[in-house]
């Protein structure tokens, strides 16, 4: 037998509190035994990203909350303006091409971050740029882009909304719906929110839903007008998924314990032990600036396959972490510190990678990273 430890960015380790919740039996989405659940669940999401808007539970991965973000607010032939800095901001690229959008792509080296008056310019000469996509937490580069920057860049456009994936970003970054001006914003409960996966969340701005009424692209399944009306009636339009919202209703409420400030600082604090403990063994962070508080991206030494190092960690120590993805992929290997972690995730994760890398043979003096994260973390 091999202890298992799941350190990815996603999906990450479900509190033992949720896991019992959905261990009960199911209830009926249209009984009152439900309509309180989903209330909860509603003001909890409200208060995790800081908003006074609507915030829909939809019934799939977080890219489907992606894909609605899409669909329901632009119109074929409209102009959006793409921050592609990795993984996820191509696929904003993807999901707008294949919905007909008109799409600018503003590239960034992986590892950077995009600067907000590159954004404003581009705006100033493109006044129609209906939408601008991004990413709060790039998670395969490890950046952070400055999302209350950006968002008030794009709040000086009437004609331009601000669509933030924040899938990864939820519950480890201190995201400001109202005060900041995001006008979508988009979780994914396998992420911060510590349940599997299988719900997205999609808060959405009075600004944006005034887009809503002049899209015309098909809408079905994912039609949020229609999610925005059930909502009001503590329904969803279709089945709801009953058994992840009792467990986000769990995990909502280990959050309002802990606090939302204290938990931005918990995921702070796990990062930055984590970097400082890779980077007492010599590694180099794959990211270059503003480093995400979801996930930690180490270049692999020189010789070394990231790849190898991640499934090295998983099959001789059972730690799940990440490789690399796209163009990262052998380059790097990646850490989360997200959702249901403390500190001796941290630790966990970098005896193994000590482990790993000495079993490799490369020179590593075991325990050299684990004791700057011990000191970094005391209590
Ligand atoms: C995980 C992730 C997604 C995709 O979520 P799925 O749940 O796999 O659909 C999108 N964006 C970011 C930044 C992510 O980390």
């Amino acid at each position: 037998m091999i202890k298992r430890y799941l350190l990815a960015p996603g999906p990450t380790p479900v509190p033992p509190e949720a896991l019992l919740a959905m261990a009960m039996p199911i209830i009926h989405h249209r009984s009152p035994d439900f309509l309180p659940v989903l209330d909860s669940a509603k003001k909890g999401l409200q208060w995790l990203c800081q908003t006074k808007n609507d915030v829909l539970i939809i019934c799939s991965t977080g890219t489907g909350g992606m894909v609605g973000a899409v669909n329901n607010f632009f119109s074929a032939g409209d102009k959006a303006l793409v921050i592609n800095a990795g993984n996820f901001g191509e696929r904003w690229t993807k999901i707008c091409k294949a919905y007909n959008l008109s799409v600018e792509e503003m590239k960034i080296e992986w590892g950077f971050t995009v600067k907000p008056e590159d954004v404003e310019k581009a705006l100033r000469r493109d006044p129609s740029i209906k939408g601008v996509f991004v990413q709060a937490s790039e998670t395969s580069t490890g950046v952070y882009h400055d999302i209350k920057a950006l968002a008030s860049v794009v709040k000086k456009f009437d004609n331009t909304v601000f669509v933030v994936d924040a899938i990864s970003a939820l519950v480890a970054h201190d995201l400001r719906m109202d005060e900041w001006g995001i006008d979508i914003l988009i979780g994914g409960s396998q992420k911060g929110l510590m349940l599997p996966p299988g719900l997205a969340f999609v808060g959405i701005s009075e600004k944006a839903w005034a887009f809503a009424e002049k899209s015309t692209l098909p809408k079905f399944y994912f039609n949020f007008r229609k999610e925005r009306e059930s909502l009001a009636k503590n329904q969803t339009n279709f089945t709801s998924p009953v058994t992840l919202i009792i467990g986000l209703n769990e995990s909502l409420k280990i959050l309002q314990k802990e606090g939302l400030e204290n938990a931005f600082r918990r995921h702070e604090r796990l990062a930055h032990a984590t970097r400082e403990a890779v980077k007492a063994l010599g590694l180099e962070m794959f990211t270059r600036e503003s480093p995400s508080n979801a996930v930690t991206a180490i270049t692999a030494p020189a010789g070394v396959d990231g790849q190898e190092i991640y499934k090295n960690l998983r099959v001789k120590y059972g730690i799940t972490a990440a490789g690399g993805q796209g163009q990262a992929k052998g380059k790097i290997f990646r850490i989360a510190h997200l959702g249901y972690a403390g500190t001796f995730d941290v630790i966990t994760a970098i005896a193994g990678v000590e482990m790993v890398l000495k079993g490799m043979g490369h020179p590593v003096k075991l325990g050299t990273g684990v004791a700057v994260a011990q000191e970094l973390l005391l209590a």
